[in-house]
């Protein structure tokens, strides 16, 4: 693909004082200028790479989400049913709510869209207080976000492997299924899973490692090939399975920053709009009058902490399912795909990042 991006010598300075800089622009920060739109105030987003240049997932979210976001014209497939697989069978879950996959550079779109927010490319190499370094300059405002992903740029760095990062990698081979397949297998990852995520002609199969330190390549190219598919378009990167701090030294991290992804699940799409929300709203509030910056921070900090317990508790899941002896796991998801289990079980994990708060 040509890379829109500007190359470093042709790049203009950037000198700007807006009122809000949300460093990252995919599904946090995009959601997060959403959801300020109206405020009045000014807000520029920066980020290394055009809107929606780079995809970094499967592209999978909830469904409800997609509508609540008003992105549902990125859908490419409707999915209803989960299957996940063990050597020794498998059980299929008809889900309370369906999940679809979409296109990014068209969901990211379409959420800039719905914003009143301005635009730059710029890579942003850190921050000194109020001021974010860029390739291009310095930017200085009073509300800073790092939507910037894992890495947290904007305080202290997140180093795999030693972080509490897992890791994971992805082909894109033209074929078509109806089903979100999930493969539990020591044979294929000791602690970890792989995926296929059909997306209207297009399979997104991938393996991801809650091990840092294991690799991800083989295993990727072994399920590709079990499925009979091309190992082609990779594309590979970390993801968080510990919150970390959502505040700062005055800066509002959101999504993978802040360690916004489920564990487990490793879904990180739908928390990146629910935190992104979350913290709009308390930055709004504050704009407007309502609140002082601090206790706009404040706030939002204990929101977020608010969730420790629903990711503690799939953090544990994350930890013991891989531990399981295989017959007892193939057992327990035979049982749990029954249609109580499975919408007891299925319709409380969409409650961890509810899609009415969207529209709350
Ligand atoms: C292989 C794989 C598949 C996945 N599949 C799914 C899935 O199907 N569903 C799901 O819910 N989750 C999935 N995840 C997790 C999901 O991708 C992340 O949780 C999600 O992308 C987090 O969103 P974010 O906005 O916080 O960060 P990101 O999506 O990582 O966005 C960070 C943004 O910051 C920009 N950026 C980074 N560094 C800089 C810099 N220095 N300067 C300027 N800009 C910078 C990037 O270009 C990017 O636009 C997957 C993860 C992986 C690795």
């Amino acid at each position: 693909m040509k890379r829109a991006t500007l190359a470093r010598g042709e790049r203009t300075p950037l000198d700007e004082r807006p009122d809000v800089l949300i460093c990252g622009a995919s599904f946090a920060g995009l959601a997060l200028a959403r959801e300020l739109t109206g405020s009045g105030a000014d807000v520029l987003i920066v980020d290394r790479y055009e809107i929606g240049e780079r995809a970094t997932s499967a592209c999978a979210a909830p469904t409800p989400w997609l509508h609540a976001m008003g992105v549902q014209d990125s859908i490419r497939q409707e999915i209803p049913c989960m299957a996940f697989h063990t050597p020794h069978g498998s059980a299929r879950f008809r889900l309370p709510w369906s999940w679809s996959s979409f296109e990014y550079r068209a969901l990211c779109q379409q959420l800039f869209a719905q914003t009143d927010a301005r635009f730059a490319i710029a890579k942003v190499e850190g921050r000194s207080g109020r001021t974010v370094v860029t390739d291009r300059g310095e930017l200085t405002a009073p509300y800073i976000v790092d939507a910037l992903g894992w890495r947290r740029v904007l305080a202290t760095h997140y180093q795999p492997p030693e972080a509490p990062l897992s890791r994971g990698l992805e082909v894109h081979p033209h074929g078509a299924s109806t089903d979100l397949d999930v493969w539990i297998d020591r044979s294929l990852v000791r602690y970890g899973y792989a995926w296929s995520v059909p997306a209207d002609g297009e399979q997104r199969i991938g393996v991801g490692s809650y091990e840092p330190t294991h690799h991800v390549k083989e295993p990727t190219q072994d399920i590709a090939q079990r499925l009979d598919r091309d190992a082609v378009r990779y594309q590979g990167n970390w993801f968080p399975h510990k919150l970390r701090a959502a505040t700062e030294d005055g800066v509002y991290f959101v999504g993978d920053s802040a360690g916004h992804c489920i564990p487990l699940s490793g879904e990180g799409i739908r928390p990146a709009f629910y935190f992104g929300i979350a913290a709009a709203r308390e930055i709004r509030r504050a704009l407007a009058g309502e609140q002082s910056p601090s206790s706009a921070l404040a706030t939002y900090h204990r929101f977020s902490a608010r969730h420790r317990p629903a990711f503690t508790a799939a953090l544990a899941l994350q930890h013991a399912i891989p531990r399981l002896p295989p017959k007892t796991l193939t057992r327990l998801l035979s049982l749990t795909g029954r249609q109580r289990p499975c919408h007891a079980l299925f319709g409380w994990y969409l409650t961890v990042a509810d899609p009415k708060f969207a529209n709350a």
